[in-house]
């Protein structure tokens, strides 16, 4: 098979050495320590570190970069709910789509390769959510694979006439089904009717489950054994989980056994559940971002994404899904070299099969989305996200980024 691109003298972030990679039709075609016969367009790395394309399985494009339009009076959970329903009433397609474009070109150029976002649907916002996403997932599909899933962020039970809308979002084109339990009248019977909507549809599963600190108990149970008894296994991710952080170790624990045996998947989302939990507390503040890293060593497939960014709900962040993976490793306290792989991980591979993509890696085979950095090592990576970034998107090169730097020294300066 003919290469379409070379990429010459690569570290690896799980093998020692410099490596050359081939890329043809789309995937990984060979690894090797050996020179490759020249084959196809060539690129010399220089020793950049290769990682897998990092993957955003959480975001929110239609509510993103709100804040010059309002910016936050009280900094609160309550008022970003409040404020933001009141700012979608005035969503156009046109303006969801100008955000949208902005945040999907911002991720290209960070190196992220596929995303999930989740698409709001309503009484309140109607289709024009999924109006405006469904065209950008075939505009940008040369550098970016997207994901929509049809969300209810109002709730269900109080609202039931966002049902068919659900259904006709579905029908439209919508990859996943969602929902925000947590703000349902019964989130019982909310997570009864995504299932309902995901057997009818033959589709994924993504909630955003188990958020705020109140002391309702875990949803979590409930759904486990709604994916079990429906056989959703490995269909199933959850956003958020930051009740997962209050819980003591053996309660964690037997979760995590019944997490694993559902191949559910949990992403955690620091950049939001730091800034909006434990708001409770005077002092001794909990952190509220979910344990993913004792989820992982007891073999459930975790990840880490960006959720949101500029608006009330989280007014912070670029997007990049490598500077979430620093806040992560800092507030989880994951400073070993071996720690800092499974970061990376949680935003390249795991974050791919959270979202039932099964083919983003390293291997032979794999599909060819991938990142070059200006770093050396994982650890680098993950200690501080480089701009420097060359993307590949299916064996092409999509976008580059540099560090543009200049220093002046006065002319008094002492040379050495
Ligand atoms: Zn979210």
């Amino acid at each position: 098979m003919p290469h379409d691109l070379q990429l010459l003298d690569v570290r690896l972030p799980d093998r020692d050495g410099r490596w050359n990679v081939a890329l043809s039709q789309g995937k990984i075609a060979a690894i090797a320590s050996s020179p490759l016969p020249p084959d196809g367009e060539r690129l010399d790395a220089q020793g950049q570190l290769l990682i897998p394309g990092l993957v955003d399985g959480h975001i929110h494009l239609d509510k993103a970069l709100l804040l010059d339009r309002q910016p936050a009076q009280a900094g609160t959970f309550a008022e970003a709910m409040a404020e933001t329903l009141r700012l979608k009433q005035g969503f156009t397609v046109d303006d969801i789509q100008a955000r949208a474009r902005q945040v999907l070109e911002t991720a290209i150029g960070f190196g992220i390769t596929n995303l999930r976002s989740h698409v709001e649907v309503d009484p309140t916002a109607g289709l024009r959510a999924m109006e405006a996403l469904l065209p950008l997932r075939q505009e940008y599909a040369w550098g970016i694979t997207l994901q929509l899933a049809v969300f209810a962020q109002e709730g269900i039970t109080q609202q039931p006439e966002t049902l068919p809308l659900l259904r006709q979002a579905m029908a439209m084109g919508g990859d996943v089904i969602g929902s925000a339990p947590y703000v349902d009248t019964d989130p019982k019977a909310n997570v009864r009717h995504i299932f309902d909507i995901a057997q009818e549809f033959d589709c994924d599963v993504d909630f955003h489950l188990d958020f705020l600190d109140d002391d309702e108990p875990l949803l979590l149970p409930f759904v486990i054994d709604e994916t079990q008894r429906r056989g959703w296994h490995g269909r199933v991710c959850l956003g958020h989980m930051t009740k997962l952080a209050w819980l003591p170790p053996e309660e964690l624990a037997d979760l995590a056994t019944a997490l694993r045996e559902s191949q559910i998947s949990v992403l955690a989302l620091p950049a939001s559940d730091l800034y909006m939990m434990a708001r409770r507390e005077t002092h001794s503040q909990r952190r509220g971002v979910a344990p993913i890293h004792r989820l992982a060593a007891q073999g459930v497939n975790v990840g880490v994404a960006t959720n949101n960014i500029l608006n009330l709900f989280t007014p912070f962040g670029d997007g990049d899904v490598l500077k979430i993976c620093t806040l992560l490793a800092q507030v989880l306290q994951m400073g070993t070299t071996a720690s800092h792989r499974l970061c990376l991980a949680m935003a390249t591979t795991q974050a791919a099969r959270a979202i039932g993509i099964a083919d983003v890696g390293l291997n032979v085979g794999d599909r060819a989305d991938l990142v070059l950095l200006s770093a050396t090592s994982v650890s680098e990576a993950v200690g501080a996200a480089p701009q420097g970034r060359t993307v590949i998107k299916a064996g092409r090169v999509v976008a580059q980024s540099r560090l543009d730097q200049q220093l002046f020294a006065p002319r008094n300066a002492v040379v050495q």
